[in-house]
């Protein structure tokens, strides 16, 4: 399969249909196969990476969205493995402090916009706004409802301003999430992932792929695109996500700087 047809086959333009999406597609990749795609992704966004951080004229924002124990955590250690670190930024966002809550749903998101040269990962964002707010019904739908606009036009107001911004959406199946699950309850180093609500969530299933669903719709954008990641195999997901980062910092093009044209490099020796 080319890059273009996997881009073209993760890649959202309205309605993004998630009940009917393959959680564990393969694209025809042998786990093997994979892993070695995958690896030779890493090199390439390595390389990509050092010209983003050389060439601060540009950065790259990556929001990651999911249900719970879909890969989040895994796809970032993973995907970002080989970076270099001075130039990347995770960003999680939990349930708001009171002060966060005492501002408007964008301010702590703004707060963490990548700089020229950087590449953020956030890990939930400002669409935990139109999805468990929406769902728990922690604000009026009139005032949800609103959000999508608000955010369409904030992220193209970063857009405009030299932030490229990529979405990407961890469709995992609920059986999956069982599994998982139950995993987390009987490893001793999986426990501490675990949390009650993580069970009121999975039970209002429906209510966030319904959520999910208006989210994608309605704010993928030519300047910031959703992508739905199939997440039940994490090796196939490993190389989907990296091929969707390296298409976009290909598409940035950063450059290492000129030198500097008033030295003579071959003229000039160290003692
Ligand atoms: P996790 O990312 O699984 O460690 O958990 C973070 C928790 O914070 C999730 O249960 C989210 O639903 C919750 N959360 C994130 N953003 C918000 C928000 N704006 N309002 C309420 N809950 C949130
Ligand atoms: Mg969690």
């Amino acid at each position: 399969m080319t890059d273009k047809d996997l881009l073209d086959q993760l890649r959202i333009d309205g309605d993004p249909k998630l009940s009917s999406r393959d959680t564990a597609d393969t694209f025809g990749w042998e786990r093997d196969e994979a892993e070695a795609l995958f690896a030779e992704e890493l090199v390439e966004l390595v390389e990509l990476q050092k010209k983003l951080f050389a060439d601060k004229s540009a950065s790259l924002l990556i929001v990651l969205q999911a249900m719970d124990a879909a890969g989040k955590d895994s796809t970032i250690r993973a995907v970002m493995s080989g970076l270099n670190p001075a130039g990347v930024d995770v960003q999680p966002f939990g349930v708001p402090t009171d002060e966060e809550r005492g501002h408007d749903y964008l301010w702590r998101i703004h707060a963490h916009a990548p700089e020229d040269g950087y590449i953020t990962v956030f890990n939930r964002s400002h669409y935990e706004d139109v999805l468990v707010v929406r769902v728990k019904g922690f604000v009026p739908e009139k005032v949800w409802k609103k959000r999508y606009d608000h955010i369409r036009n904030f992220e193209q107001m970063l857009a405009d301003e030299g932030t490229h911004i990529v979405k990407i959406f961890l469709n995992v199946s609920e059986d999956k999430q069982k599994e998982r699950f139950e995993e987390r309850l009987e490893r001793p180093d999986k426990r501490w992932k675990f949390r009650l609500g993580d069970l009121d969530d999975r039970a209002l299933w429906d209510d966030y792929m319904d959520a999910y669903t208006d989210a994608i719709e309605k704010t993928s954008t030519d300047d910031a695109p959703w992508y739905v990641v199939p997440a039940d195999k994490k090796w196939a997901r490993n190389v989907c996500i990296a091929r969707i980062l390296r298409h976009h910092l290909e598409a940035i093009d950063p450059k290492y700087p000129d030198p500097d044209s008033e030295i003579d490099f071959d003229d000039i020796t160290v003692t």
